[in-house]
């Protein structure tokens, strides 16, 4: 079974709204502030959000990623988080998550047995996490 067989993204662009920020690492905010041409440390004040001790992207009034534009606008350099979905480790720690966040993501398919889910999500981890 091919990763489109349990997953094909809709592009409803429900996952750049709300659900808690999209964690970026120090490589997605050099990558991203070097796209946007801003030094990191500006880039992180005018665009991010402290979460504990990390920094998410900021949301726009309306829960929307603050480069959401109907599309990614910064889709080349997307954060790590944004270009694993939903390839993640907390599947292959715990399958019933591919489940749960299928509820909220309509690309996923939640009918398809744990085991394909696993594989998929083995097979696929670590292409997405390549930088
Ligand atoms: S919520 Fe799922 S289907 Fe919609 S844009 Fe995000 S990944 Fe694609
Ligand atoms: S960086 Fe792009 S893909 Fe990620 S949440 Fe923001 S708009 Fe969505």
């Amino acid at each position: 079974m091919s990763s489109n067989e349990v997953f094909k993204c809709t592009l409803c662009g429900d996952c750049c709204k709300g659900y808690g920020g999209t964690y970026v690492t120090t490589d997605d905010i050099r990558a991203i502030a070097d796209y946007i041409d801003e030094e990191p440390e500006s880039f992180i004040e005018k665009f991010c959000t402290t979460s504990g001790r990390k920094q998410v992207l900021s949301q726009k009034p309306d829960g929307y990623c603050v480069f959401w534009d109907r599309v990614c606008t910064i889709h080349p350099v997307k954060p790590r988080m944004c270009r694993a979905w939903p390839y993640i480790e907390s599947v292959l720690v715990d399958v019933q998550n591919w489940y749960s966040m299928g509820s909220m993501c309509p690309g996923i398919r939640k009918e398809v047995a744990e085991a394909t889910v696993r594989k998929a999500v083995e097979a696929m981890l670590p292409a997405k996490n390549l930088r």
